[in-house]
């Protein structure tokens, strides 16, 4: 029986102390102290692992102002606080064993646009492509580019000094940011600006203006070291930028420029008023692939002469990867000798302005390139912004593409964003790359070629000591790299622990004023304590690259536990779970709930505790499912008593209870950490020492219950779908809006018709030229039951096209038991199933399923549970089979008909040529079909039906689905999915048709 975690993470007293006196102080935020929630935010990117004391969510400036207020008491002296937005750090940056104060969650406001002066006022928590978004129609857009830019937050951006592609024209966060408003150690609020080098009295006060004159005085005695030292990049350097504080003529000053990029160790920001860029009239974007990285990188010079905008470039190994990916569907044809083997490196061009300036740009390139050379095997113009995005949403995946990387090692973030003048960048990795190949190492790169960044992350095995070290190794030889070629370790993503190569960098002057500089902030080293600097006088030390790792924790996992649950353990914390955008179908427990616990990042962060836990108290997880479960009695004893003793399995639940098992994180994460998968194994185990919700079991019978109920459609129909049962079944069950069985059934709509005739015997001994003219229909719980009509007019439609269609008899699909984590009946069910299947399989006549998620669970979850033993039987998807049939669709004359097709999320993610399939099929129909792309709709099989979850499918499907509703003609609304259409149907009260039910119209 699997058993209690019962080992509690307290809180050290002052920590204790201080949290509860906070609640005292007025502060409206929310706080989290639970072990469970401390754990998911103890990793970022990085290689490090550090469990917090306690995360504080403030709502609003006075809330981060009572907080730094109350730790400057003195009792609280070792109280420490690092502010964190996204959480993407890739050292660490973030990280702390203190107190972590969460600005994404709430402070996520867009708070004035002012187009006529072009700023942008906004907290610091809102996303940087959420803040676009807002900017879009204002044609503004907010420059500063980054991978992450779909969850890192603009107080992370200014606080890392971020940038990305085209940063030579776009330059750094610093470069946009006007004021800023933040909180300093000792609670008094601050609020910087440029000021006149003799009127500091304009802009600070009090304890502000002896702060900023100081900084101000400090940064002109030095400033002749400072011109010396400081590297001459256009990423230049963050981490108290003492050189752009004052301007070049010194005559005004910004105190801002010290704030950013010091990674949170001076102040907390908590607004920022930032200035924006005009949209470009006009962007366009030129692919040039090559020979070798090295000629791309060794062209890449010209390519910036031609006066781009950006270029980027990527390695072989990243698109070999990319290759494997789902994205590499939609890019490869904007890539020329996209299949070709001898493509080993690719460079992307981008030429932004106004219509005339871009054009003459890239004919200029186009002829040039024209000419050969340089390795170049060929090139591309990518004129459509649909088509820019999705190359660049390549290139931003690819961090998280060599994730998924085969083996134990993985690639691993300690020199990953270093930056030399791009002049020498081509020498600079060929030095590099024999670093890596001398120690036989795997690797991929990629980077800014413009602006001499190049990101690279060997594959190393955190869990192996000898590993440990040598990424201490690289690290030193890898920092004196870049200071022999005049760069600098960090480039790109800011310091965090690697602020240990702080003196060689400052040398030991600059580093005094550097620790002086921290001293005036936070003489007490409280905020972020440990990265880049130390106070001056301070005897504390700084956080070494050899601090805490997650490798020593997941060592501790014995090796075929960790291979079990294998997705728990590759999630490499890059946070693309963390995705802002309500029309994304990543994630969406996370989207509803704000909370990291209810994301995949948070599930595999305490998947892997729980793992640790249980080697720890001796027990095998590998083993667990094995044995015997507590007997009746004593699960419910355990259950009565869940209040009273601590099980921290109970938190790793409390995440993955409220998982839709939606699947988007299977596809879209890029290592595909499959939630689901391990979620039902956690489950399982769970209830061997629980007692199972009723619910479940009702929720995991019902597939075989239906054909039961199907026989009495009304008497059914009337015991579930009046008021007071329907109120008993909440009550007791947990279960609401329960959908209305069909009537008449499916058998009676298709009474009489041949394909209800299905006979093994006879399919067998059709002569087998026939039987390309039948078709299988393999039924599922939803649609057959449910939503009759709709298998019964894939059986007419079929007809139509002069097939022979076969309704096979029901079998239960077993989806709703995987879900619910009854893994045995689940293999028992697939086994079953998959010999049924396997048998017509033989046949040659193509199996057809209605349900794009169910036919998903053939080829996922059967593959998962049976192995070998499934077989080789393909259930198509209705699209694939037609598309793969498309002549015989009549060809009709273009029409005026536009449908829209709102997918199923798992079918959209899993499947991405999906819909391409739909568009062919519409079109050979002579109708226009639009994909609209709206995230989840809530529902997702029965999680809508919970009445734990009905609040948060509701708002789910308030996100984006209902705007869409009410923009739109339902009838032309077109919805694939059958738990999609009774959200529909619940939510917006009125039906709308699947795919194939437009078809028939049409054909008709
Ligand atoms: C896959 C991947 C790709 C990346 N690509 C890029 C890239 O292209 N360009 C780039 O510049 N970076 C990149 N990064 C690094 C990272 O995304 C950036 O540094 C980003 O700016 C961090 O933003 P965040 O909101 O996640 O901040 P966090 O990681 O939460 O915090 C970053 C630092 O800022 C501090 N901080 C956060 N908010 C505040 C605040 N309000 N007040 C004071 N301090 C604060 C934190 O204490 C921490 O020191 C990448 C990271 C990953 C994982
Ligand atoms: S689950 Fe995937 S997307 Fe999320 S942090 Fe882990 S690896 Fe990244
Ligand atoms: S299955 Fe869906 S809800 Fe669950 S973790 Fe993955 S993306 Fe999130």
């Amino acid at each position: 029986m699997t058993p209690r975690l019962s080992q509690q993470h307290s809180l050290e007293p002052i920590y204790q102390a201080f949290l509860s006196e906070l609640s005292s102080t007025g502060f409206s935020g929310e706080v989290e102290t639970g072990y469970g929630a401390r754990m998911t935010q103890a990793v970022d990117n990085s290689v490090y692992q550090f469990v917090p004391q306690g995360i504080l969510y403030p709502k609003s400036h006075e809330d981060v102002a009572q907080v730094l207020t109350l730790a400057n008491q003195a009792k609280f002296d070792d109280i420490n606080i690092s502010a964190r937005g996204g959480c993407t750090g890739t050292n660490g940056q973030s990280l702390n064993f203190g107190l972590i104060l969460d600005l994404s969650k709430y402070l996520t406001q867009v708070l004035e646009i002012n187009p006529q002066e072009g700023w942008v006022r906004v907290e610091a928590g809102v996303v940087k492509d959420a803040l676009n978004d807002a900017l879009r129609p204002h044609d503004f857009f907010f420059s500063p580019d980054l991978s992450t830019s779909n969850r890192a937050t603009i107080g992370g951006m200014i606080n890392t000094d971020a940038s990305g592609a085209g940063s030579l024209v776009y330059g750094k966060t610093s470069d946009h940011v006007i004021e800023l408003k933040g909180v300093l150690a000792n609670g008094q609020a601050i609020n910087t600006a440029k000021v006149s080098k003799d009127n500091f009295e304009a802009q600070y006060q009090g304890g502000a203006l002896e702060l900023s004159q100081s900084v101000a005085q400090l940064c002109l005695e030095h400033r002749h070291e400072i011109e010396q030292r400081f590297p001459k990049l256009n990423r230049f350097l963050t981490g108290y930028d003492l050189k752009n504080v004052w301007d070049d003529e010194l005559q005004s000053f910004d105190l801002g420029r010290i704030l950013s990029g010091s990674e949170g160790t001076l102040a907390i920001i908590t607004e920022a008023k930032l200035n924006l860029t005009p949209l470009p009239a006009k962007r366009c974007l030129v692919t040039v692939s090559y020979d070798s990285f090295e000629s791309a990188l060794r062209h890449a010079p010209q390519l910036v002469q031609a006066n781009a905008t950006a270029v980027e470039t990527i390695d072989s190994k990243v698109l070999g990867l990319a290759k494997q990916d789902i994205i590499w569907h939609k890019v490869q044809s904007l890539i020329d000798a996209a299949d070709k083997a001898e493509m080993d490196g690719l460079n992307m061009v981008e030429f932004a302005g106004t219509e005339q300036q871009v054009q003459q740009r890239v004919d200029s390139l186009v002829s040039e390139l024209s000419g050969g050379g340089h390795g170049v095997l060929g090139f591309k113009v990518c004129q459509q912004a649909q088509s820019i995005k999705t190359i660049y949403a390549m290139r931003k995946k690819a961090v998280g593409l060599l994730g998924a990387a085969k083996g134990t090692r993985k690639p691993i973030a300690f020199a990953e964003d270093t930056a030399v003048p791009p002049e020498h960048l081509a020498d600079y990795i060929m030095e590099f790359r024999a670093l890596l190949d001398d120690a036989k190492l795997e690797y991929g790169m990629f980077g800014h070629v413009d602006a001499g960044v190049l990101h690279v992350r060997p594959a190393l095995d955190m869990c192996d000591p000898d590993d440990e070290k040598l990424l201490r190794e690289l690290s030193d030889k890898v920092a004196a790299l870049t200071r022999k070629y005049g760069g600098l370790m960090w480039g790109e993503h800011g310091k965090g622990v690697r602020g240990e190569y702080g003196p060689d960098v400052f040398g030991d002057e600059l580093f005094q004023v550097l620790r002086q500089v921290k001293a005036l902030f936070d003489p007490n080293n409280r905020l972020n304590p440990g990265k880049l600097v130390t106070p001056a006088n301070d005897s504390s030390e700084l956080i070494s690259i050899d601090a805490q790792k997650r490798g020593k924790f997941d060592r501790q996992i014995p090796i075929q536990v960790k291979n079990d649950f294998i997705d728990a353990m590759n999630c490499n914390g890059n946070g693309l779970c963390f995705d802002y955008n309500h029309y994304s179908p990543m994630c969406p427990s996370f989207k509803v709930s704000g909370d990291r616990a209810q994301s995949p990042k948070g599930r595999a962060t305490l998947m892997r505790e729980w793992l640790r836990q249980l080697s720890e108290a001796g027990v095998d997880a590998s083993q667990l499912s094995e044995q015997a479960d507590a007997s009746w009695l004593e699960k419910f004893k355990n259950s009565r008593n869940k209040d009273k003793e601590y099980d921290f399995s109970h938190q790793v639940m409390d995440s993955m209870r409220t998982c839709l098992a939606c699947k988007a994180c299977t596809s879209q994460c890029p290592v595909k950490v499959d939630v689901p998968k391990f979620r039902s194994e956690f489950i399982e185990l769970y209830y061997k020492r629980y007692l199972r919700p009723a619910k479940d079991y009702l929720v995991a019978g019902i597939e075989d219950a239906l054909p039961l109920m199907e026989r009495m459609p009304r008497l059914v129909n009337f015991a579930s779908q009046n008021r007071l049962s329907q109120l008993i079944v909440k009550k007791s069950l947990g279960y609401v809006d329960a959908p209305a069985l069909s009537y008449p059934t499916l058998k009676q709509q298709l009474s009489g018709h041949p394909a209800l005739g299905y006979d093994l015997a006879s399919l067998q001994s059709i002569p087998a030229e026939e039987r390309q003219d039948y078709i299988l229909i393999v039924q599922d719980p939803f649609n057959s039951f449910y939503d009759a009509q709709v298998v019964a007019r894939a059986v007419l439609l079929c007809e139509l096209l002069g097939f022979k269609p076969v309704l096979l008899p029901y079998k239960p699909n077993g989806k709703p038991m995987h879900i619910k984590g009854f893994l045995k009946r689940f293999a028992a069910t697939a086994k079953s199933n998959a010999d049924f299947l396997n048998q017509l399989g033989q046949l040659n006549m193509p199996l057809v399923g209605v349900d794009p998620a169910l036919v998903l669970t053939y080829r996922d979850e059967y593959r998962q549970v049976l192995g070998d033993a499934r077989g080789d039987f393909e259930v198509h998807t209705l699209q694939d089979w037609l598309f793969s049939n498309l002549e015989r669709l009549p060809q009709v004359e273009a029409a005026n008909s536009t449908y829209h097709l709102f997918s199923h999320c798992t079918e959209s993610t899993a499947l991405p040529q999906s819909f391409g399939q739909w568009q062919a099929i519409f079109e050979r129909l002579g109708a226009q079909l639009e994909f609209k792309n709206l995230g989840c709709c809530g529902m997702a099989g029965t999680y809508g039906h919970e009445t734990a979850n009905l609040d948060n499918s509701t708002k789910l499907y308030n996100m984006s689905w209902q705007q869409a509703m009410d923009e739109l003609d339902h009838d032309k609304i077109l919805v694939s999915g059958y738990s999609c259409r009774s959200q529909v149907k619940r939510m917006a009260k009125t039906k709308v048709k699947h795919p194939l039910e437009a078809l028939l119209e049409l054909i008709s």
